[in-house]
């Protein structure tokens, strides 16, 4: 089991508009979950996504503009 608590940062991936389109958790309490963050952090740079690594109570606060706020497709890179 995860405790979200220990979640103290995450990635995210912004397209080249500003929005924030994709979001992989540090997870630095575990070594499987790391890798499968750097995996993913991978995956958003060859989708060209800039990565930004923030405090995860930023990512989780009320109103964090997640997915594409400019009128693209949610699922567009
Ligand atoms: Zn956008």
């Amino acid at each position: 089991m995860t405790d979200v608590t220990e979640i103290e940062h995450c990635y995210i991936g912004r397209a080249g508009c500003g929005c924030v389109v994709a979001v992989a958790v540090d997870a630095t309490y575990d070594l499987g979950a790391m890798v499968r963050t750097a995996e993913c952090v991978a995956e958003f740079i060859r989708d060209g996504l800039t990565i930004e690594r923030i405090p995860a109570e930023t990512f989780r606060a009320k109103g964090f503009p997640f997915g594409h706020k400019c009128g693209k497709g949610r699922h567009d890179r």
